[in-house]
């Protein structure tokens, strides 16, 4: 089986004297559950949430230089903008809790359309600035794929999915992914073709997304496009 994981983070999380993850464990993981390839961001640590600043999105573009199995994807921050980034990558992520900036909002939509490459924007549905209303909007006003990292996360998920409508370019994302029922009401929608596997390293794990996506019961078909299909289409993968 082969499958890509459209979204983990290189780096570990500090927790007092330990660090949680690495991403030695990570591809040991991954190897053995057939991960053929990963989308890589670098690490949000507590102090870039507090003071505003970007994650070192150089590590990413040093591992991958020594891993072709990374896809890198730069981290931007709409409070240190950069004029141009390296042509190496491949897609942008913004995490919206960095200022609490509206998903949406002109600046983000500016920079998305600037370096017109695929986006992922982490979303919460508990937080009005991160909501996939936002995701939406921010959608109608861009030409490129918009990934919504945890597809809303909580439980108002379920109950708000059907106030939104979503044009084609959006896609959801399984990782953070707070109850079954939430992916399973997305599938039902908008089918395999718009679920894209996400492990959420080393907040989240390859092997519990996959396990959300066995929730579905999905084809054999269905399976293939959500932990490989849709993502390879995405970056045009061969
Ligand atoms: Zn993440």
């Amino acid at each position: 089986m082969v499958i890509i994981d459209a979204h983990m983070h290189l780096g570990s999380i500090p927790d007092g004297k330990k660090k949680w993850g690495n991403f030695r464990e990570y591809k040991i993981i991954s190897k053995k559950l057939g991960i053929e390839k990963y989308c890589v961001v670098p690490i949000g640590l507590p102090k870039n949430f507090t003071d505003k600043s970007t994650p070192d999105n150089d590590s990413v573009l040093k591992e991958a230089e020594k891993n072709k199995l990374i896809i890198p994807v730069y981290w931007f921050n709409v409070f240190d903008l950069p004029k141009e980034i390296s042509e190496k990558y491949q897609a942008i992520k913004l995490h919206s809790d960095i200022g609490k900036v509206n998903i949406s909002d002109k600046k983000v939509e500016k920079f998305v359309n600037k370096i017109n490459l695929p986006v992922f924007v982490h979303t919460n549905e508990g937080k009005e600035y991160t909501n996939l209303g936002e995701v939406s909007n921010l959608a109608k006003k861009v030409d490129v794929p918009v990934i919504a990292v945890h597809s809303g996360s909580v439980t108002g998920t379920f109950f708000k999915l059907n106030n939104y409508d979503f044009p084609k370019n959006v896609y959801f994302e399984t990782s953070g992914i707070q109850y079954s029922i939430i992916l399973q009401k997305i599938y039902e929608r908008f089918g395999a073709k718009k679920i894209i596997f996400g492990s959420d390293y080393p907040f989240g794990d390859p092997r519990v997304s996959l396990a959300m996506i066995d929730t579905l019961e999905a084809s054999k078909k269905d399976y293939k496009l959500m932990t490989e299909g849709n993502i390879r289409s995405i970056f045009q993968l061969k």
